[in-house]
């Protein structure tokens, strides 16, 4: 097994977003609700500057301009859609009296819980172990269930088990009652370290009310698994009954397949192209948890790229990359993001490929959570929407089919396959933030973010050394000039009050890379002090130069 890296401290980054007026509680004053969070000055802008990164580089630019497998420019367009759409939208998409997600509920503590998450093993709710769930692992065929969970193939992959390992226990952690060993366990969507207890089989088989809950380790108190819907509802009008019943979107998706006509019919988009969508969508998770990575309403932005079915498989290929590529590129490189490729068995039936995108977040090291999905939808969705709105959804291309005497082509029907690559920028947020959060106690703040200077919610800030001397008014000047040229991508802070090391300090812990001080010198040469939040280093420029400086560093 890899050597766990230093995890960074969860509650510390936490208390950093709080302070600093990132992340809040929502309905914080009246003790918060569990599930929803809201964003403060600079983590309203750090969103916005994430959704417009989004916005530019996979609607305006999508790609960064590369060419897609067609040998042609990558085309693009955005579409805005309701929260609320037609009850029947999530009939045919299968959010409703299709396939939902199995819960148990565990009668004597309330709680409730997706049963197949790390499937075949609950998760178990335990403060005193925060931060290693425990498993009760509840099939298993022999007494000694452990080692053979570790080390039998089918009966790992009977349970959705992707792989098992020892792990090693350190020497200051206590084993929680009824523990029969600590145990890396890859799920696929998740690799937890687990504290298991092994439930033989035969209990399992004989009688469901055996298994002991995962909440107070007592058998008898779990219900069979049950469908459970994780979309909140409302009703329209006056009426409130079945028929006027309306639901909160779980995915922005469907917004753009119901309107695949529509965008046809009403722009010059041609096969291959993509439509995308960002918005709020809502989810009833049962689970709420690690702050605002599984959130009841939260941000996606999805892109849903059409092209002609026997050139899907290379547009999932192009849009796997680049999606992967464009995390990188905008701060999360190094070790703590992986591409995972669903295996064959994973995959749904109409998926030709899904892959995720995943950050090693502090709560799921040495395991990663998943960032965004990139799914080969095939024309699941096209072909559902068509089945039950009975509208035709299908696309002429007039490029394909036989060459006809006159030199054009005869032209081809048919429902276009579906690549959609979908990210949630509250999870993005999150990992940037995560990412950038570093401890550094010889630094004037001993705790500062390392957002990439696109995202960074502060751009620059612009400092005189004292409060007199003709500086106050450079300062002001250069504040303005800059604010006209990049306050449309976030704040140029002005600050004239305490040392000047603790106004970079200050600077440093909200993330801006950049702090320009007017000095005596100034006064005498135009010149001003740069400072670089990651290297602390400082060197002179021409006030003049300095917007010039500063954009080439933003458009990074
Ligand atoms: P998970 O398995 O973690 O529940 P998912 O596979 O159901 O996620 P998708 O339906 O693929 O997620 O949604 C696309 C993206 O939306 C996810 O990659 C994630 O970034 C984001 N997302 C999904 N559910 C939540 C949530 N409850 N809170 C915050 N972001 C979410």
């Amino acid at each position: 097994m890899s050597e766990v890296p230093a995890v960074k401290s969860m509650d510390a980054i936490m208390a950093l977003c709080k302070r600093r007026g990132f992340v809040y509680q929502a309905s914080d004053i009246y003790g918060g609700i569990n599930g929803f969070w809201d964003y403060g000055p600079l983590g309203a802008q750090l969103k916005k500057n994430l959704r417009d990164a989004w916005w530019q580089d996979m609607i305006l630019n999508p790609a960064w301009g590369r060419t897609g497998p067609n040998g042609e420019r990558v085309r693009c367009v955005p579409l805005e859609t309701c929260i609320i759409q037609h009850p029947k939208v999530w009939e045919a998409s299968g959010h409703v009296g299709g396939f939902n997600d199995p819960m148990v509920d565990d009668k004597e503590t309330k709680q409730r819980f997706r049963a197949d998450h790390l499937q075949g093993a609950f998760p178990r709710a335990d403060a005193a172990f925060a931060d290693i769930p425990l498993c009760t692992v509840v099939a298993s065929t022999s007494g000694e269930a452990v080692t053979q969970l570790l080390e039998d193939r089918r009966l790992q992959k009977q349970l959705g088990l992707r792989g098992v390992e020892r792990a090693e226990v350190p020497a200051d952690l206590p084993s929680p009652p009824g523990a029969d060993a600590l145990l890396m366990v890859d799920a696929g969507r998740a690799r937890a370290l687990c504290w298991v207890r092994a439930v033989p089989m035969p209990a399992l088989r004989a009688d469901p009310a055996k298994i002991p809950s995962p909440f107070t380790g007592k058998a008898g108190s779990l219900t069979e698994p049950r469908q459970f819907n994780l979309m909140f509802f409302t009703y329209t009008g006056a009426v409130f009954n079945e028929d006027s019943k309306v639901y909160l979107r779980p995915e922005t998706a469907q917004g753009v397949f119901i309107h695949f006509k529509n965008v046809v019919d009403s722009s010059r988009v041609k096969i291959p192209f993509g439509i995308g969508n960002t918005g709020r969508s809502f989810r009833n998770e049962v689970t709420p948890r690690n702050f605002t990575f599984r959130s009841r309403e939260f941000e996606q932005a999805e892109l849903e790229f059409f092209c002609h079915p026997d050139e899907s498989r290379d547009w999932y290929i192009f849009w796997r990359d680049f999606r992967m590529a464009w995390w990188k590129a905008i701060g999360l490189a190094g070790e703590n993001l992986i591409l995972r490729e669903h295996e064959q068995d994973e995959l749904s039936h109409y998926s030709q490929g899904t892959s995720d995108v995943e950050y090693r977040f502090p709560f799921t090291a040495p395991g990663f959570g998943e960032l965004e999905g990139i799914a080969h939808r095939g024309c699941y969705d096209l072909t559902q929407h068509q089945t039950h709105s009975k509208v035709k959804l299908d696309y002429f291309d007039t490029t394909r089919g036989e060459v006809l005497p006159n030199g054009g082509r005869k032209g081809e029907r048919y429902i276009p396959h579906c690549i959609e690559p979908a990210a949630g920028l509250d999870r993005g947020a999150l990992a940037l933030i995560c990412e950038g959060y570093t401890v550094d106690p010889a630094r004037p703040s001993p705790e500062f973010l390392r957002l990439h200077p696109r995202i960074a919610p502060i751009k620059a800030a612009v400092f005189p050394l004292v409060d007199k001397d003709g500086m106050p008014e450079v300062a002001e000047k250069l504040a303005d000039t800059l604010f006209r040229r990049f306050g449309h991508t976030g704040f140029i802070e002005t600050d004239a009050k305490q040392s000047i090391g603790k106004r970079y300090a200050r600077m440093d812990e909200a993330g801006c890379p950049y702090c320009f001080t007017v000095d005596g010198d100034t006064l005498k040469d135009q010149t001003v002090t740069v400072r670089e939040r990651d290297t602390g280093q400082q060197q002179r420029l021409g006030l003049d130069a300095v917007p010039g400086w500063l954009g080439e560093r933003l458009s990074r």
